[in-house]
């Protein structure tokens, strides 16, 4: 199965995806739009997540960062005058080192991810969505400014006027992601920011007319009229969506015409109009432990196996 991911509400479903089927059955396809550098390094928030997650180290408190580092270099940085725009941790930094050394010496994002994933023992293919650098800005009334300055700087707090991908329109998906896709057809849009997180992944040139060809499952990030947490509620009402289950398959819609072919929307969750396409399948989708992501994964494997495609479990 193919699972597309930002790094919290999809890292959780994966929490209980690698209960239900092999872990290296399991590709994960992950934004790569609000990457950053930091103080030398190159920060991927998204992968990192997943890394931790199958590596077994996350922070499950936060959903990123690693479970008990330490902040040693930040607050040293910190008292030499060197504020960073995110709290690091020791470990989680020695990650953005080794990433960023191996692309210093020339290996692509995908090859450097792929080395820290063989070095943790991970088994499932984590790919960054592309190798080119893309970077979600945020347009706020006073200036325009990079995704992480204005959720960790600004704490979000700033009105939207609008949501731009830098650099999207240029690049394309990596060779992993193409082969990837092309033997699998089974593509699980994860209850991800469907701006932020999983609308630059959709947006890639090419991914459209690749993922027409899927069978493609979905499951809603927002519950009645609110997300379960993060910035998507404002984004999507700044990129003209309802705040809801509804508005969330309207912008999958729009990028992707008649799919998803299932979208997973929360049991309690407001009635959505449906102008039929598309089946609703009505599901816990609150995943506040692993036992209840498991049972959402079993649902989204069922949804697969009714629409008749194979998952291996
Ligand atoms: P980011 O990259 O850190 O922004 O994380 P994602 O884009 O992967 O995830 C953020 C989205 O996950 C938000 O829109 C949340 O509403 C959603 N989310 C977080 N936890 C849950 C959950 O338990 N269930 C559902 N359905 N959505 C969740």
């Amino acid at each position: 199965m193919i699972i597309l991911s930002g790094g919290t509400g999809t890292p959780k479903l994966l929490a209980g995806m690698r209960g239900v089927i092999p872990e290296e059955e399991i590709t994960v396809i992950v934004n790569t739009a609000e990457d950053t550098w930091v103080s030398g390094n190159l920060v991927c928030p998204d992968i990192d997540t997943v890394l931790y997650l199958f590596a077994d180290t996350i922070d499950a408190a936060k959903w990123w960062g690693i479970r008990d580092d330490t902040f040693t270099t930040h607050e040293s940085l910190k008292r030499a005058g060197h504020p960073e725009i995110m709290r690091i941790g020791d470990r989680d930094r020695a990650t953005h080192i080794l990433r960023s050394d191996l692309i210093r010496k020339g290996s692509a994002l995908t090859e450097a991810i792929r080395e820290l994933a063989r070095s943790s023992g991970i088994r499932a293919s984590i790919l960054p969505m592309t190798d080119h650098p893309v970077a979600t800005h945020i347009t706020t009334p006073a200036c325009e400014m990079h995704f992480q300055e204005y959720w960790i700087t600004h704490g979000g707090d700033p009105d939207v006027l609008g949501v731009n991908i830098h650099g999207i329109d240029d690049a394309v998906p990596s060779d992993a992601v193409l082969s990837a896709l092309d033997s699998d057809d089974t593509v699980l849009i994860g209850p991800s920011n469907p701006i932020t997180s999983i609308g630059p992944i959709l947006r890639l040139p090419g991914m459209r007319e690749i993922l027409r060809e899927k069978t493609v499952v979905a499951v809603s990030p927002i519950i009645g009229d609110a997300p379960v947490s993060g910035p998507a509620g404002r984004l999507m009402r700044a990129c003209g969506y309802e705040v809801s289950s509804a508005g969330v398959l309207e912008c999958y819609r729009d990028l992707l015409g008649d799919l998803p072919d299932v979208f997973i929307i929360d049991r309690d969750d407001i009635e959505i109009g449906i102008d039929g396409g598309v089946e609703i399948v009505r599901a816990d989708t609150m995943m506040t432990s692993v036992d209840k992501s498991e049972a959402l994964s079993r649902l989204v494997v069922d949804s697969f196996r009714n629409l008749s495609v194979q998952v291996h479990t």
